[in-house]
């Protein structure tokens, strides 16, 4: 099961209420605006702050 794309967009990061782009971070919701990482983990994305990881558009490996 993919994620609706119109679901998608009412994401926003939970730190910054900045917007999520899940187009540079395929596996998951990249925030660009405090470049940190959610991770999507069987269909359910995980917005916890203290789980995301440090992200960096230069250092997403090529699928
Ligand atoms: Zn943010």
């Amino acid at each position: 099961m993919a994620l609706d794309p119109d679901f998608v967009a009412l994401f926003c990061c939970p730190q910054c209420r900045g917007k999520l782009s899940s187009e540079k971070a395929p596996e998951g919701f990249a925030c660009v605006g405090c470049k940190l990482f959610y991770s999507v983990e069987d269909d359910v994305p995980n917005f916890n702050v203290e789980d995301a990881r440090p992200w960096a558009p230069s250092e997403t490996p090529a699928l």
